[in-house]
């Protein structure tokens, strides 16, 4: 049989520690519902020994791996090995990671009870996995748009853009830019709203321009180091999403 995590995961620190590792490159993600079992059937979400049957399954029809992620209403369980090619989709499984959300959309809700916490679940998978791999959210795809497949899958009330615009949203978390200016005393000369993703700040450059005084010949918005360079220090401060720029 072939091999899965079968475990529930942070998937921020899932998805790093297969930094290297990879051994396939995915471009983009396929999104799916398990169908059967429906959401009612499993009240409680799934077990260890859920994803072991799961296996047991999908191994009996032949398949030499699954998808890559089950999400459902408690959180998210690593399947089929990240770093491996998965088996969900007959066109796209050598480009595609596969995600499985619990449920059957085709008749349950999903935006209240507990489909509304797999979907919300699932928007935080999706965001981590782009922000990670560095994906568009426009290459998503619905199972059902493989025209390889017959499964109407997701089902009907899994709308693509909303669900598109959601996970989207979550992909850049605000952060506050605040610059000391050398000379200046202690009380900084401006705060700049910006965004963190991907591990770095982006600010516009025409607001950072206002409080340094400088120009980098960048324009837009742009990693506030590649901006104000080595004539800052840089500190961050995650839990408040603060990166602190003092002039050397
Ligand atoms: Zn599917």
């Amino acid at each position: 049989m072939f091999e899965i995590i079968g475990k529930k995961v942070n998937v921020k620190d899932y998805l790093k520690s297969y930094q290297g590792k990879m051994e396939w490159k995915p471009k983009f993600v396929v999104l799916h519902n398990t169908g059967s079992p429906r959401l009612s059937q499993r009240p409680n979400g799934f077990t260890p020994q859920h994803m072991e049957n799961l296996r047991g399954y999908y191994a009996g029809m032949g398949w030499k791996g699954g998808p890559h992620f089950f999400v459902d209403q408690n959180g998210v369980w690593a399947f089929n090995p990240i770093n491996k090619k998965g088996v969900h989709s007959p066109s796209w499984n050598s480009i595609a990671i596969g995600v499985e959300m619990l449920g059957d959309y085709s008749v349950e809700n999903f935006n209240s009870g507990l489909g509304l916490a797999v979907q919300d679940n699932t928007v935080n998978l999706m965001a981590d996995i782009h922000v990670y791999f560095d994906f568009l959210p426009s290459t998503m795809a619905l199972h059902k748009e493989d025209k390889a497949t017959t499964h109407n899958c997701p089902g009907k009330n899994v709308i693509k853009n909303e669900f598109i615009a959601r996970f989207s949203e979550k992909m850049t978390q605000p952060s506050k830019i605040v610059i000391y200016k050398k000379g200046e005393g202690h009380e900084p000369a401006g705060v700049v709203s910006g965004g963190f993703k991907h591990g770095h700040n982006f600010a516009l450059v025409e607001d950072l321009r206002k409080i340094v005084g400088f120009s980098s010949g960048l324009t837009g918005s742009q990693k506030v180091k590649d901006v104000l360079g080595d004539k800052y220090t840089y500190s961050w401060d995650e839990k408040n999403m603060k990166l602190y720029c003092v002039e050397v």
